[in-house]
Parts: C-alpha cells; structure tokens; sequence
C-alpha cells in the first residue's frame, strides 16, 4: 500500500493485518452499553442484534462497502493536497450564455469561499457546464474536489464530459461496479455512497441531483458528505428539483442559492400532455396495448423519432414487453430496471441509436441525455412517481438545440395531485424564465 492510497480515506484493516506505516489505528465502532454506532455511516444499532459468535459486533447498515466489525480498525493520513499545479486545467471551447454566465460566476465565487449553496437550475439547464468555471478555478488553487451523485448512471454519464473538459486532469471514477482500484486524485466522480469512505478530504464537493433515491431519504448519505469534506470544505448542491427540506434550508438561510428556471437554448419546458387509458395493465395481460398509446407509439416508430416508455413498476416490464411484440411486430426495443445485470449496456445501446426506444423505470428518471427524444409514461399515476420524478421525465424532452421541443404524454387510469402539480410546476418555471426576456 502507498501513503497516498491513505489520504483523505478511512481503509479498514482487518486486525489481522499489521498497522500500515505504524500508524494508529481508530476503532471502527463505539460500543455504548446495548448500543453499537458504526464510525463509516454513523448507525445506531442494537447490540444484540449485531453481534458475532467471535465477541464482536458488526455494521449491516454499510456491508455492501466491506464489512466493519468492532475488531477491525480505520486507518487514515491527512489530506496534503499532494496534486502537482495546473495553470490551465480546463479544455472546454463551448460558451455559456450571458444568464448562464452569470450563474457560473457566482457559483465559482461560492466555491472559492467554501460556502454551502444549492444550484437550483430546470433540466436541461447546462448545470454542469456551468459548474466548469468553479471548479477550474478550485483546481488551479490545488485543492481536491470531488463530483458524487446518488445515481451511478448520472456518474457514469458525468465522467466522459469531464474528462473531455479537463483532458490533463487524471479523474477518478469509483462507484460499486467499478473493478478499477482506488486511485488519488485531484478530481474525484463517486456515488454518494462511495463518500463513506472518504474522511476530510475534499475543499469543495458537488452533489449533483440531490434530491434523488437514495441521497435524500438516507440519513447515513447525509452523514459521508459531511464527513467527506474538510472542516471548512464547501458543499455545492445540484438540482431542478429541490426538495421541501432544502428550500426550507435556503428559507433558513443555512443554504445560499443560486436560480436559473431557463434552459441553455432559451426555449420553454415541454408540458405534459395526460390521456386517459382506463385498466391498462388488464389490457397488457391480455397481450394488447391501450389503443392512443399504440397510436403514439406507431406514429413515432414510423416517423423514427426516439424516445423513452416509462412503467411504474419492474413486474410491469414483462407484460409490456409482451403487449409491445405482439403489437408492434419487429421493432428492435429493450426494457431495463435497476438491478438488470446488463443495465449500462442497454442505456448505451440506446445512446449509440441502436433501439426504436427503450422500456424503462424510474431509474432513466433524470440525469441521464438521449438528444431528441420524446416520452410516454404509462401509469403516470401510480404513486411510484413523484411529483419531483415526473418533472425530471418530462425534463428528459426538449434538451438540444437542434430539437428543443417534444412529446411528453402521459397514460392514466385517473387524475392524480402528483401530476397536477408537476404540470403547475413545469409552468412556473416557464413564467419565471419569460421574465427573463
Ligand atoms: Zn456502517
């Protein structure tokens, strides 16, 4: 093991294994009387039901990252900012419009000072060029910055756009399906939940769609940001559509904020368009699709315009498929999910055009491009989407210059709240951004 590898992180050492570079050791975890807190994710937990047959107790909460037992023992060095400088990290050509600007300007002010700030932008926005200028800036300074999201599809969509804007930084991208070992660098992408590894090591961290499964519900997530900073390191959110809480932050005024409600291209977002289907999901055991959602389809097949078919539930992907062949004949479609083995090869397949569209559920819901596309959602009333998720879909359409509108329809057996207030949402935004002109 090399120093580095130490910077910044807590490895956990079995206690087996000698002390790396005889260096201290901190305990894993606190035993308080029946209460066990695990020191990665910051979980209280019953004695009694984590103990071992060994006499040691141990965290179920964080397993998927190694397992922590009491007998085991963090190590970890002081972040030294070891990063040879960059005068001019950033390669970037495109350009930024005078309101994105703006924007990029006062995030990159923020950063510099370290502040904890929400960038509330509408999909579509170009936040992460816009982040581009903040953090050249806090590279060129040599500190160490890390980009994480709750999604790994939203880092793994991140990474090549990074690396294309800042060809001479080496960047590390870690996530749980990642084989590459842990690399220092100056510039980190990770999952959120890759953050629980990381103790003081980054000046600033970006947190890109914060409000997303499973940062926001997951006080543990909330914890490993916090901790992944340095005392004084400065948190950057990112987000179109912020949550209760953090707006109640900004309220607070525990939370700066910075607002653009217009897209890059400066046209509206697309509103959603609702139909009403009746008992779609008897239709799809029957093996035949609700008649105004085949049209759509069939219009679009046609026409070879691209788009997304979101259902509310996994179990729904093999009827529909069912329902989608039998009706449709030969069109080369796939349906993917969550823990699909093959789910980042699907995803691509879509991006490379290979597919009329794909089948999807919530997990395409946001941070993910496909240029161009148009989007249905069959069951747009389930109480699977959110208010939040359904903006996010219908922020899918209408994201290049070249296409900047778009269909988002929406099947429904009936009217729900969630979407009245998505509708009543997207409009806002639209206001707001007229203002503008
Ligand atoms: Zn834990």
């Amino acid at each position: 093991m090399q120093k580095e590898q130490l910077y910044g992180r807590r490895v956990l050492i079995n206690q087996a294994q000698p002390a790396p570079f005889g260096l201290v050791g901190e305990k894993t975890m606190v035993i308080r009387g029946s209460v066990v807190i695990c020191r990665r994710c910051n979980a209280r937990l019953k004695k009694t039901d984590v103990a071992l047959p060994d006499g040691s107790c141990y965290c179920p909460v964080c397993l998927n990252l190694g397992r922590v037992t009491s007998h085991d023992y963090f190590y970890h060095l002081e972040e030294p900012n070891h990063f040879s400088p960059l005068p001019d990290p950033c390669s970037w050509q495109g350009q930024l419009s005078p309101l994105q600007e703006v924007v990029a300007r006062e995030v990159a002010r923020g950063m510099a000072e370290h502040h904890h700030r929400l960038l509330w932008a509408v999909t579509g926005a170009g936040k992460t060029e816009m982040i581009f200028l903040a953090l050249t800036e806090a590279l060129k300074r040599g500190e160490r910055v890390a980009i994480a999201s709750p999604r790994v599809d939203v880092c793994l969509e991140l990474y090549p756009r990074l690396q294309a804007a800042f060809k001479k930084v080496p960047i590390a991208l870690l996530h749980g399906k990642n084989p590459q070992p842990y690399q220092y660098r100056q510039l980190t992408i990770c999952t959120t939940h890759q953050l629980l590894r990381f103790y003081h090591a980054f000046d600033n961290l970006v947190i890109d769609e914060v409000d997303a499964f499973p940062f926001a519900s997951d006080p543990g997530l909330h914890f490993a940001a916090s901790q992944a900073i340095k005392e004084d390191g400065g948190l950057l959110y990112l987000t179109a559509t912020p949550s209760k809480e953090l707006l109640e932050r900004v309220r607070q005024k525990k939370l700066k904020v910075s607002y653009l409600p217009q897209r890059f291209h400066g046209h509206p977002l697309p509103q959603i368009q609702t139909v009403l289907v009746g008992r779609w999901r008897k239709k799809l055991n029957k093996g035949v699709l609700p008649r105004q959602t085949k049209t759509w389809l069939v219009t679009r097949i046609k026409r070879h315009q691209e788009f997304l078919l979101f259902v509310p539930h996994v179990v729904d992907l093999v009827p529909i498929a069912r329902a989608l062949k039998n009706e449709l004949g030969a069109v080369k479609f796939m349906t993917v999910h969550a823990s699909d083995p093959d789910r980042l090869d699907k995803v691509q397949a879509m991006r490379d055009h290979q597919l009329a569209f794909l089948v999807t559920t919530t997990i395409l819901e946001r941070g993910v491009t496909f240029p161009g596309i148009d989007v249905g959602v069959l069951g747009a009333d389930s109480e699977i989407f959110s208010t939040a998720a359904l903006v996010q879909i219908a922020g899918r359409v209408g994201r290049s210059l070249e296409r900047p509108g778009g269909a988002v329809t929406f099947w429904i057996q009936e009217n729900s709240r969630r979407i009245e207030e998505a509708r009543r949402q997207i409009a806002e935004m639209n206001r707001r951004a007229r203002k503008l002109k």
